[in-house]
């Protein structure tokens, strides 16, 4: 098989991503230099020279609100961000927007590059369904209801003495976000807050990028018990590239160590269940950090990279196509319309 040219002829969507950010002026770091996303660079992950590089269809954005924004100033920092957002789709007529699976299947079919937008921390919303529904109009598809504090929906996975589970605000919300075609994003929540939610659900959810806990520790990675429950609504997971998330030693970091979670996860629940979420501009270097000695990928230009360990690890070419953004595709559909 010729993982190249399988490669580019499939649907690649990345399940997450903190780009937009980077695009930003940060307050919060003195001397930061925001990138453009249309200048090929050598910092940071992405950018769209590289997204066309690494064989990307849709890149899946977060708007992601930081903790010194939470709470009063959360809806704001969500509007600046979306501004951000939206400037990069009046500049290019080579970026677009995807709301919908078709959209993605457009943009494929034309060479065009696009985004799906998610708002990672539900303090976005600001206690408000209107808010909610403002969000959707703007092009948002997707929210991960915590970050890793505690909010006024449910408990991040941060929250180490919580316990609690859905709040009646979360209920309503999630409930309110089935309704309308909003993807519910489990990949920050407390264990327990992840069981209101797989108890709720009556629509497929997704964790947008975690990883397996049998592999690594982590525990923003799901344990076995909560990726079945995931499978059986019909979700998909998006294996992370964040080094802490992928093994437990930083020295065993590696593109192969990554995949085996993708073989973890289909022993588990099957093929159908798995994606990418590769948290790119959300850790490491780029962040003001440091790099693991090893990385899963150096950035998202190397994503062919995946398909090729995939090949030689005998994943058939329906399974590979299915993990590059096939799956992420089908959930899509079914909830986005
Ligand atoms: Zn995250």
């Amino acid at each position: 098989m010729d993982a190249e040219k399988l490669h580019r002829e499939s649907i690649v969507i990345d399940g997450h991503c903190d780009t937009i950010l980077s695009l930003m002026n940060r307050q919060d770091w003195p001397g930061y230099k925001k990138r453009d996303f249309f200048t090929r660079s050598d910092r940071g992950h992405i950018d769209l020279p590289r997204l066309k590089e690494g064989g990307v269809t849709c890149q899946v954005m977060a708007i992601y609100i930081q903790p010194q924004y939470k709470p009063a100033r959360s809806a704001r920092r969500a509007m600046e961000m979306l501004d951000t957002f939206h400037a990069l789709l009046d500049e290019s007529d080579d970026f677009k927007l995807a709301t919908t699976a078709r959209d993605i299947e457009e943009a494929k079919a034309m060479g065009k590059t696009c985004a799906l937008l998610s708002i990672e921390g539900g303090e976005a919303v600001e206690g408000s369904l209107s808010l909610l529904r403002c969000y959707y109009r703007l092009g948002v598809r997707a929210m991960g209801l915590t970050w890793n504090q505690r909010n006024d929906i449910a408990d991040g996975v941060g929250e180490k003495s919580g316990g609690s589970g859905l709040t009646d605000f979360g209920v309503s919300l999630v409930k309110e976000m089935e309704r309308i075609g909003m993807l519910v994003d489990v990949s920050h929540l407390s264990e327990s807050s992840f069981w209101a939610v797989a108890n709720l659900a009556e629509r497929p959810f997704i964790a947008s990028h975690s990883n397996c806990r049998a592999l690594a520790s982590h525990p923003r990675n799901l344990t076995d018990k909560q990726i079945e429950a995931l499978a059986k609504k019909g979700g998909v997971i998006g294996v992370v590239f964040c080094p802490s998330f992928v093994d437990d030693s930083r020295d065993n970091v590696t593109l192969k160590r990554l995949c085996d979670h993708i073989d973890h996860l289909k022993s588990v629940v099957g093929v159908d269940h798995i994606g990418i979420g590769s948290d790119f501009d959300g850790y490491g270097a780029p962040l003001g950090g440091q790099d693991a000695p090893k990385v899963v990928l150096k950035d998202v230009s190397e994503m062919p990279k995946i398909t090729e360990e995939l090949v030689s690890r005998g994943y058939t070419e329906e399974e590979i196509k299915k993990i590059l953004g096939g799956n992420w595709l089908r959930v899509y559909k079914e909830v986005l319309g």
